[in-house]
């Protein structure tokens, strides 16, 4: 089959920007080494929440455009694929159990009111009448109302069966390298051969960086590597997501509650570790106190792609045919709408309302760098 687009990697960026290239009537080719989905895709929390994630500034304007676009686009996938994706509202909450983080909630609280952005400030009761699992230690919290999660396991495979219905073709197999001929890209050089193609999306999250011909300085994508535990509660005791200064809980609705995340500079290391345990387990018992008698379920870890600012890379590289969807490190859930569609319209050649500069590829590369 002739290919104009090779999509490298079927997480939920490359799924994302291959069923808009095969809704605009592209041939999309998705190369996958393992299954579609199976690294950080499935392994996120699924937080929506620019609130918490990003300061004010283009980064926070992007979140928020990939926000604005969830609901839409979980009833797109869903409406395509006929599976569901664990899309739910209610807001988020960012606690306090500690008298020395709550003025720190209220300067948050201060900027970003000042930058216009909508936030309610709650004392403790008004915290627990929302979620009456916290702690009454509870001191205060900020809600984000119109933030949310979605079950990033469920997204991941309605999300590629979307595309596949779309159109796209998917193959499973390593990806070796980017192929470049005459100073643009020719396609890609599979373990089973050439694959040639006009453009190459390179969307191999952590691993953005071992394929060959990638045009990304060294050290642009990092792994970091984040543990989850996921505690039973019936019925449910949490109905929305609450982070802590120690991290998070997710509740799903059927009362498994994921908590997360370590911030872990292990390299490509998959383990989950008793010290990463017990910070997790820690938090989840200090935010709210009856998970302590809470069975542990499931335990796992993946990897962040990571960049040197924590801003995603996006749209065209230098070699011309070359596009990148990736480092979308702690927020590759939120953002994968917006990166849907801006990086196949980049693709594409359409002009979009977001500029994309301030997460192009070329801001890696300081000014007048050899490369
Ligand atoms: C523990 C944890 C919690 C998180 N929580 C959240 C959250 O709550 N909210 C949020 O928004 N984000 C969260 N994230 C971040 C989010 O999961 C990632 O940013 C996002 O999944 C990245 O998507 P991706 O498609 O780029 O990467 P991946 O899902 O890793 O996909 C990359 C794919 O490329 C494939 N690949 C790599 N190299 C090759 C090759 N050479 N050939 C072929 N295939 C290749 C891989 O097998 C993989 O399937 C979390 C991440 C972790 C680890």
């Amino acid at each position: 089959m002739e290919t104009d687009v090779v999509v490298v990697g079927a997480g939920l960026q490359g799924c994302g920007v291959a069923l808009r290239l095969a809704q605009a009537g592209r041939r999309v080719l998705v190369l996958e080494r393992s299954i579609p989905g199976a690294e950080a895709s499935s392994a996120a929390g699924g937080i929506l929440s620019p609130g918490v994630e990003a300061e004010p500034g283009p980064f926070h304007d992007l979140c928020m455009a990939s926000l604005d676009r969830w609901t839409a686009f979980a009833a797109e996938v869903e409406r395509l694929s006929g599976a569901w994706v664990g899309y739910r509202g209610g807001g988020t909450m960012e606690i306090s159990v500690d008298d020395r983080f709550t003025p720190v909630l209220a300067g948050r609280a201060a900027a970003l009111a000042r930058a216009g952005l909508s936030v309610e400030v709650l004392d403790g009761d008004a915290a627990r009448r929302l979620e009456p699992g916290l702690s009454g230690e509870t001191r205060g919290a900020l809600w984000f109302p119109g933030e949310g999660s979605v079950d990033p396991r469920l997204l991941g495979r309605a999300l590629h069966v979307a595309a596949s219905r779309a159109g796209a073709s998917f193959l499973r197999g390593q990806v070796r390298g980017v192929a470049v001929e005459g100073g643009r890209v020719a396609g890609v050089d599979h373990e089973t051969g050439r694959i040639p193609a006009e453009a190459v999306v390179l969307a191999a999250g952590a691993w953005s960086l071992q394929v060959a011909g990638n045009d990304l300085p060294a050290g642009a994508v990092r792994p970091v590597r984040g543990q989850i535990a996921v505690l039973d509660t019936r019925p449910p005791l949490l109905s929305r997501v609450i982070f802590t200064d120690k991290g998070y809980l997710v509740p799903r609705p059927d009362g498994r509650i994921l908590c997360g995340s370590t911030m872990e500079e292990a390299g490509f290391e998959k383990a989950v570790t008793a010290g990463g345990l017990l910070r997790l387990l820690e938090l989840a018992v200090e935010a709210a106190p009856a998970l302590a008698g809470a069975p542990v379920v499931e335990t796992w870890s993946n990897f962040r792609p990571a960049t040197p600012d924590g801003l995603p890379i996006l749209g065209p590289g230098r070699v011309p045919g070359l596009f990148y969807a990736t480092g979308h490190y702690r927020n590759g859930v939120l953002l994968a709408p917006v990166t849907a569609d801006l990086v196949s319209a980049a693709v594409l050649g359409r002009p979009e309302r977001i500029d994309l500069s301030p997460f192009g590829p070329a801001r890696l590369t300081p000014r007048g760098a050899a490369r």
